[in-house]
């Protein structure tokens, strides 16, 4: 574990079995990881599926955590609790019950056979960064800049909030 606390923001999503108690039941599964103490969770939002069309929408939401935990443990700490709600691996873009990503880790940036980051797939997503940007609006993607810019590319994205934090 580091001695050091990071800060490192994490994607929630979930189209499966009640998707805003699997939402609400991982934020307080994030609180419980070791070393780490959940600093913000931003509003659930409810998204059309990207990719595959023929499934439920998503609930969506992003948290700020404060992590001890080095990346790769952070990882495998996360896919342990999507286990915990019963997910399946199916194909890319398959409905899910719990989807747990991290977004960013300080401004590292990294690329390995577990983990890229920043997150590949957050950059064209409003569902991504739009709770991102209501809980951390000058937020800076290391390699990418400004969340701002970014955003305004996805804004024809349908995505509407549906619970205020
Ligand atoms: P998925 O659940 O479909 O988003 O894919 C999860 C897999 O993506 C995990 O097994 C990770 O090894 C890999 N992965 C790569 N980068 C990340 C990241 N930044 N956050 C979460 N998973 C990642």
């Amino acid at each position: 574990m580091n001695k050091q606390p990071s800060q490192a923001f994490i994607a929630l999503g979930s189209n499966l079995e009640n998707p805003i108690s699997q939402i609400q039941q991982a934020f307080e599964e994030l609180k419980q990881l070791p070393g780490t103490c959940l600093m913000k969770q931003s509003s659930l939002y409810q998204s059309a599926p990207v990719g595959r069309l023929d499934q439920p929408d998503f609930i969506n939401a992003v948290a700020l955590i404060k992590t001890c935990l080095a990346p790769h443990d952070l990882l495998n700490a996360l896919l342990a609790i999507e286990q915990n709600h019963g997910r399946v691996r199916e194909s890319l873009n398959a409905p899910r019950t719990l989807d747990l990503d991290i977004l960013l880790y300080d401004d590292l940036q990294c690329h390995d056979e577990k983990l890229t980051l920043p997150h590949p797939r957050m950059l064209q997503r409003a569902f991504v960064l739009k709770p991102l940007m209501e809980i951390a609006p000058d937020c800076h993607i290391p390699g990418h800049g400004h969340i701002a810019p970014l955003l305004a590319t996805c804004n024809g994205q349908q995505l509407k909030q549906i619970k205020a934090i």
